[in-house]
């Protein structure tokens, strides 16, 4: 697997002019509010975008979540499976905007306000898009918030039971 988005090095003390067109066509990474924003506003716009000459894979290949594009889509589908592309799918559960009231919140003194939970799934695939699948952004109920806890609450006492079983046997 390559690295289509391999890091530029930084030119900022190569003084010629040699490197002007590698830093005018890399883009710049955007952060999470703006990944928010494209999720929340214009993410059919960004999974059709027109042909760009100057984006790896000629800009038909990006991923939505990560801001990057992929040279095919056999690569896209790799990076769907990352740690990277899956840390960051954790990361924008947490509404960057309720996370800054959050933490104003706990400023005050008050930690009874917590980020909202969002469902977070990994933007559909062309095959997935043409069949209707659309990009989400959906707040989990507290209800589906309690039933979580409970699941996680009664799989940590599963394994805790499993524990005892072996010891009993032993
Ligand atoms: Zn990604």
């Amino acid at each position: 697997m390559g690295r289509p988005q391999a890091k530029a090095k930084n030119h900022r003390h190569n003084g010629n002019l040699k490197n002007k067109r590698s830093l005018r066509l890399k883009r710049k990474t955007k952060d999470l509010d703006e990944i928010d924003r494209d999720l929340k506003e214009k993410p059919d716009e960004l999974l059709n975008q027109e042909i760009d000459l100057d984006a790896p894979g000629f800009a038909q290949h990006y991923c939505l979540h990560c801001s990057k594009y992929f040279i095919n889509q056999r690569a896209l589908e790799d990076h769907f499976k990352t740690k990277v592309h899956k840390r960051r799918l954790k990361e924008l559960q947490d509404d960057p905007y309720t996370q800054e009231e959050a933490e104003k919140a706990a400023g005050h003194g008050s930690f009874n306000k917590l980020p909202a939970k969002r469902k977070m799934e990994t933007q559909p695939t062309k095959e997935e898009y043409n069949a209707g699948k659309r990009v989400k952004v959906e707040y989990y109920t507290q209800q589906e918030l309690d039933s979580m806890k409970k699941k996680n609450r009664k799989s940590l006492n599963d394994s805790k039971l499993s524990v005892d079983d072996q010891e009993m046997k032993n």
